[in-house]
């Protein structure tokens, strides 16, 4: 006997539970079952919390050396099976072979550099006592918060999710992952590989399949953190549910990320990054280009050199395809819809338009002419179509990109006013003359503002959002001036503000 999945929740609707709690995920291409997974409980996920707590005592005790050899076996691991994984994320997200081999790369890189870095930005050190308390010492360690939630999307399901995972366990926590319904097997296979790198911790890193009760079960399962990624409405529900035990959250939400051309560009380069950031992995990706502003003055030629190079491209199963389907199916009608409302309220389609959607594939789609309060300048599109917009200068670019309440990403092409019109940007992350290259870089923080969400992932901000600071001093030595006691004379209290004047009132 079957059932469909549960109602109200945010779940394929293709989705179907068998008579042993299973789900099948798919391949996007084919509809063919790529593998089935249990619809974990409520109850099954309070275990798995549990059991991760009890493995999270022996991991944080073997210190930073005793994890990093762990985790450095981990990374090896998935180099060795990298061939493996590819096959599994293209089969579960239909990506393209080059899209998944590039999510994994970086992948592997942010694994070793939060290994790498854990000790310098989490372990203990001196702090200066300042002038007043130099007869103490004082030290600050970030200790790990215990348990992490991790609650990932299918866009990136190795890559986004490993930003918490490998971040969690390097600060010394366990993790407990839930990975989107659409990719299951890729949180099995992270979780599996941990395992047979770390057999005697595997304990320290769960996964728990299934549907969106799942992963609202774990936000209410006693966790000491949630990480979540996904779209903004699903975040804002993550956070409802965590305010109820005062669990902290990191929210890492959707974007309409901009592209700001000036008219000092070089306008090919510009050109060629907005097609590639708007179209690869098909538009699917939360800091990928969804709205470009040019400068009048070069805006001709870019049309034209974007036109070009995006009728180019074509999606589809097979290996040398430019980019993979839609995943999600109920992507394509938001895809059609906001096209539909540019369309109707004057836009033109300069490649493209309403016969490129074709589920599961959508052909690239480039807009021009759009008003600025329709739903495909306004709204996450999620799909391989790019607004262009021309505008008077850079300014006005930055004006319009700075807009809308999402704030996750940007970049600007201009040869002499690049960090200037960046730093003007309202967003968490701005690439100059690229696009998302700070996505490649692990040691810069990754976030946004608004309803981009909030906290990071990545670099020293992200290592420390999975640790606690404990701050301790320590009696060197007793002072001559101790006003902290009832002891005190109310001399010693004049001369102690006497000295502060003298050192800090002038
Ligand atoms: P969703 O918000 O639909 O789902 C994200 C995760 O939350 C999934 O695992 C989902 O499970 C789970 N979930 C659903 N309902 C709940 C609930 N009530 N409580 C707890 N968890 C729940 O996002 P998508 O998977 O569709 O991912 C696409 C979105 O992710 C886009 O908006 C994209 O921009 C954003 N994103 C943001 C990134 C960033 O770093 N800022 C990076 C990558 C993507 P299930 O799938 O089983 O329903």
């Amino acid at each position: 006997m079957t059932q469909t999945a549960p109602t109200g929740s945010d779940s394929a609707e293709s989705a179907v539970v068998d008579a042993e709690a299973r789900f099948a995920s798919l391949d996007p291409r084919t509809g063919e079952v790529v593998g089935h997974h249990p619809v974990h409980t409520a109850e099954d996920v309070r275990a798995a919390v549990l059991a991760a707590r009890s493995a999270a005592v022996g991991w944080a005790e073997l210190g930073f050396d005793g994890r990093r050899a762990r985790l450095d076996a981990w990374r090896k691991l998935l180099v060795r099976r990298l061939d493996e994984f590819q096959a599994l994320i293209s089969s579960e997200t239909g990506k393209s072979a080059d899209d998944a081999r590039t999510e994994l790369t970086l992948v592997i890189d942010h694994v070793h550099w939060a290994t790498r870095n854990a000790s310098r930005v989490l372990g203990k050190r001196r702090v200066s006592p300042g002038m007043l308390m130099y007869n103490h010492a004082a030290s600050l360690e970030y200790k790990p918060l215990g348990v992490v939630g991790v609650i990932g999307p299918w866009n990136y399901p190795a890559f986004t999710p490993m930003g918490s995972i490998a971040y969690a366990l390097a600060a010394g926590n366990a993790v407990v992952f839930k990975p989107s319904e659409f990719t299951p097997g890729v949180g099995e296979f992270m979780a599996r590989t941990f395992g047979e790198a770390a057999a005697e911790h595997a304990g320290v890193f769960q996964v728990v399949t299934g549907f969106g009760e799942t992963g609202a079960a774990l936000c209410q399962a006693g966790v000491d953190k949630v990480a979540f990624t996904g779209s903004t409405p699903t975040g804002k529900k993550v956070m409802a549910a965590c305010a109820e035990s005062l669990t902290p959250v990191l929210v890492e939400c959707g974007g309409k990320d901009a592209l700001i051309v000036a008219d000092d560009a070089d306008v090919k380069a510009a050109a060629a990054a907005a097609v590639w950031g708007g179209i690869f992995n098909a538009g699917q990706s939360c800091a990928g280009v969804e709205r470009v502003y040019v400068a009048e003055p070069v805006a001709d030629e870019f049309i034209e050199l974007v036109t070009k190079q995006a009728a180019k491209l074509r999606p589809g199963g097979e290996p040398n395809a430019s980019f993979g389907p839609i995943t999600m199916p109920r992507q394509v009608e938001v895809i059609q819809a906001h096209v539909q409302d540019a369309l109707d309220r004057g836009g033109r389609a300069v490649v493209g338009g309403l016969d490129s959607i074709r589920p599961p594939y959508v052909e690239p789609i480039v807009l021009v002419d759009v008003p600025e309060d329709s739903r495909a300048v306004t709204e996450e599109t999620f799909g391989p179509t790019l607004v262009i917009t021309r505008v008077p200068d850079a300014d006005e670019g930055v004006r319009l990109a700075n807009a809308l309440r999402y704030g996750l990403g940007g970049s600007v092409f201009s040869r002499t006013r690049g960090e200037e019109l960046a730093r003007k940007m309202h967003c968490g992350m701005v690439s100059v003359n690229a696009v998302l290259a700070f996505a490649a870089m692990p040691g810069l923080p990754f976030g946004g503002i608004g309803d981009s969400g909030f906290g990071r992932i990545h670099g020293d901000d992200g290592l420390r959002e999975f640790a606690t600071p404990q701050a301790v001093t320590r009696l060197r030595f007793r002072a001559l001036l101790n006003p902290m006691t009832y002891d005190r004379g109310t001399r010693t209290v004049r001369h102690v503000v006497r000295l502060a004047r003298l050192l800090y009132g002038r």
